[in-house]
């Protein structure tokens, strides 16, 4: 058999995770809460299961939690998605993600990606047959190079990928950055897929931007999102594509024979979830204090880090204290400490020698202190 993804392995997530459990590692590598959901939510949940929802949904999914999904986007970004016509819910962003990327890159197209970039991008990209144009920052970038951006658009650009708040960096894009993008994907009629599954975690009082508040960029794109980080289910794989009509009529093409639907009761009992606001709004409070107090109880180790805008990921640089390269000192720090993290280097489609590791603060704050306390230890 001939692979149809030659350079792929098994994904640094699954890795650290294998490793963290071989070693009994403080698991602060792979992204996933360590907490449960709510027992509100679980209680929907079993709820649904027991009034019998548990048939196929409808293909772009039920239609209570495309309703709901239309009217939070409408309350924080001001922009209208018709839940009949706009919105599909996926297995996941994962699904949202390969989905957008299938429905609009065809072959010889170029995609321009930002690295570090999430892994299932890539991948998505090539099996469409497309040609991922890399623009590199450094994981503790400042602000985005837009001449670089501008410098690697072609006659066959077709597709730009975006992910605000980002993973792994912790960036949250500005309101100029947006302006600045909606400015190029006009101008080059360019196609934006927006990974913005982080909507919900950003800090320091920051807002969310998303393509879709701005009609010229929200006409042009797929913003795509995720309960998994919103609501602590990441195992859920409950997701959703917005996308205007002409859009997510494609979209649905390639949905209805990837999946079909998703999983049903799930999805009433976030449908249900999703009425009360204060279940998503209270998220950035919750992770900021998370990650001031992760990054307080590493301060005297001599990590060069600025703090995390968003997302529940801190990227600490190293490159001060030690030359080793970023996945040995992951994979020693797992064995020798007990703490996993993820070598950010893998966010990259080429080798790099950054010195930065990811930690994710998505956990108790008793983990996050021992794990702080086991970091200190390791000076
Ligand atoms: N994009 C980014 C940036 C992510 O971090 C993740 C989650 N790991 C995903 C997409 C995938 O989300 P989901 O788990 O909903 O498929
Ligand atoms: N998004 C998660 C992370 O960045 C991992 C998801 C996965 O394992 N596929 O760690």
């Amino acid at each position: 058999l001939q692979s149809k993804l030659p350079n792929v392995g098994t994904t640094i997530f699954t890795k650290m995770s294998a490793l963290a459990e071989e070693h009994k590692a403080l698991n602060l590598a792979q992204g996933f809460p360590e907490f449960d959901c709510s027992p509100e939510l679980q209680r929907l949940v079993d709820k649904h299961v027991r009034s019998g929802k548990n048939q196929y949904a409808p293909m772009p999914g039920a239609l209570p939690l495309r309703e709901a999904i239309s009217k939070q986007t409408f309350e924080a970004s001001g922009s209208e998605y018709h839940p009949v016509t706009d919105i599909t819910v996926t297995s996941g962003a994962t699904e949202a993600l390969f989905v957008a990327i299938s429905t609009a890159v065809h072959p010889g197209d170029e995609v321009i990606v930002f690295e570090p970039a999430y892994d299932s991008y890539v991948p998505a990209i090539e099996l469409s047959g497309g040609i991922p144009v890399f623009v590199t920052l450094d994981p503790q970038y400042d602000s985005i190079d837009w001449g670089a951006v501008k410098a690697c658009i072609t006659k066959k650009t077709r597709a730009i990928i975006i992910n605000t708040p980002h993973n792994p960096t912790g960036k949250v894009w500005t309101a100029s950055d947006l302006q600045t993008l909606a400015a190029l994907a006009e101008a080059h009629d360019l196609i934006v897929i927006s990974d913005e599954v982080y909507e919900y975690i950003v800090f320091d009082g920051r807002a969310h931007i998303s393509v879709a508040s701005i009609p010229s960029l929200a006409e042009r794109s797929f913003v795509c999102g995720s309960f998994g980080k919103t609501f602590h289910t990441t195992g859920w794989k409950l997701g959703y594509c917005l996308a205007p009509a002409h859009f997510t009529a494609e979209f649905r093409k390639i949905h209805q024979f990837l999946v079909f639907s998703v999983v049903t009761p799930f999805q009433f009992a976030v449908a249900e979830y999703l009425s009360e606001p204060e279940h998503y709004l209270s998220l950035s409070a919750f992770y900021e204090r998370k990650r001031d107090l992760f990054n307080d109880a590493i301060k005297d180790i001599g990590f060069i880090q600025k703090p995390s805008e968003g997302s529940f990921f801190q990227n600490v640089s190293y490159a001060n204290l030690s030359d080793e390269n970023d996945l040995a000192l992951a994979e020693r720090l797992t064995r020798e400490i007990g703490v996993a993290s993820i070598p950010v280097s893998a966010f990259y489609g080429r080798e790099t020698d950054f010195k930065t590791l990811r930690f994710c603060f998505a956990k108790h704050d008793e983990t996050l202190l021992k794990a702080a306390g086991l970091l200190n230890t390791a000076r």
